[in-house]
């Protein structure tokens, strides 16, 4: 199927060319149809999936002709688990609406910024992108109204209901009117996520893209014994040995990413971290530096790492393994994106060695193992 047999119109479709988007994605096939068409739709699909354009461009295509909102009114509200997510999201929309005949404005809102110039901007939003906190705060203190949404956008929903944001979404779904359009889209469908189904969704169109057999095909991986000690000396080996130009990196802790980026700059390698305890100022620059390639490594903590989207990411490498096979996976899923191959390494302690047999067995992939003895890690 292409893009113009899906029904979009010409300004958009030169936008996809634009932005190199050939054919769509098995997601955008089905869901673009089914929003065009208004339905609700529930789509289990993952980060890479391509389900960020796939319901972009039909909402953008339903709101042609009908962009004109009231003062502090929004047509549609996408809500997001994290800041970064709800900067990308934005992003795709704010890039294809560019072309439309009609005027569309995008604007995302999330906390660990100031309130007031969010406040602010919020006049003649179109489409709003937020995470459920501050949006609660912005509708307080009257910045924004709800009542005349026609689309609602729940995003990585699996995640926002992890993160906690049970009950801000709950407060959220109650001023929404009653007559609209609703969009769910989630990793996984576990029994919150069904709950939120069956409360929110009306007769969906329900869309699951199995991916995670095809994504890991395009995925080496790869596991490296060492002990604790060696892992910075082997991380510096590994990324000055293969000249990694992109390579964002995994630990636990807070304490841990920074020490590790710290460690590569002090070696000389354009390192940059991000994590919780950064403002948003600093994590916005560290990601806008690692996309530009200003700097080659990323250390980040998984809750960061979520919402990256990054093309053609390289490499990932563990510098400690996640405690949930899932979140293996995950991380994992940043490489071999898009169709294009990555690799995956594992630094591999003594004691992480059982808990990395268990998430093998889990993934139904066993990993090829190097022992680093063998490695010449001096002066690394
Ligand atoms: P998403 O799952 O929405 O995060 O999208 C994953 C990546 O695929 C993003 O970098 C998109 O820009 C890209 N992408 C989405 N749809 C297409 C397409 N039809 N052709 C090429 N790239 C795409």
């Amino acid at each position: 199927m292409s893009f113009s047999a899906l029904g979009l119109s010409p300004s958009l479709l030169k936008a996809l060319v634009n932005q190199n988007y050939s054919e769509p994605y098995p997601i955008q096939n089905e869901v673009i149809p089914a929003i065009l068409k208004k339905r609700d739709v529930l789509g289990i699909a993952k980060t890479g999936s391509g389900k960020t354009a796939g319901y972009v461009l039909p909402i953008l295509m339903n709101l042609q002709g009908k962009t004109v909102t009231k003062n502090r009114h929004v047509n549609v509200l996408v809500l997001v688990p994290t800041r970064e997510l709800a900067m990308q999201v934005s992003e795709v929309f704010i890039t294809f609406s560019a072309g439309l005949p009609d005027r569309v404005k995008t604007m995302a809102v999330f906390g660990g910024v100031s309130i007031n110039p969010q406040m602010m901007a919020l006049q003649g939003v179109n489409i709003l992108v937020a995470t459920p906190g501050r949006l609660l705060e912005l509708v307080e203190s009257k910045a924004v109204h709800l009542s005349e949404i026609e689309t609602l956008v729940l995003d990585e929903a699996d995640k926002m209901l992890n993160l906690g944001f049970r009950e801000e979404m709950s407060l959220i779904f109650k001023l929404l009117p009653k007559k609209r359009q609703n969009l769910l889209f989630s990793a996984t469908l576990n029994d919150d996520v069904t709950r939120i189904n069956q409360i929110l969704l009306q007769n969906p169109i329900v869309i699951k893209i199995e991916q995670e057999e095809d994504t890991f095909d395009l995925i080496s991986q790869l596991g490296y014994f060492v002990c604790e000690e060696k892992k910075g000396p082997l991380l510096r080996y590994l990324i000055k040995t293969n000249n990694m130009q992109q390579v964002l990196v995994f630990a636990d802790s807070v304490y841990k990413v920074d020490n590790i980026s710290d460690k590569l700059r002090k070696n000389g390698i354009k390192a940059a971290a991000i994590h919780s305890k950064k403002s948003q100022g600093a994590r916005t620059e560290a990601l806008k530096k690692f996309k530009s390639g200003e700097v080659n490594v990323l250390v980040a903590t998984d809750l960061i790492s979520r919402g990256i989207d990054i093309q053609f990411l390289p490499y990932v490498i563990n510098y400690e393994l996640p405690r949930s096979p899932k979140d293996y996976i995950h991380r994992i899923g940043r490489t071999g994106r898009a169709e294009s191959p990555g690799e995956a390494i594992s630094l591999i302690s003594l004691e992480e060695q059982h808990h990395f047999r268990i998430i093998q067995k889990k993934m139904g992939k066993w990993v090829t193992m190097i022992d680093s003895d063998k490695l010449d890690l001096q002066g690394f």
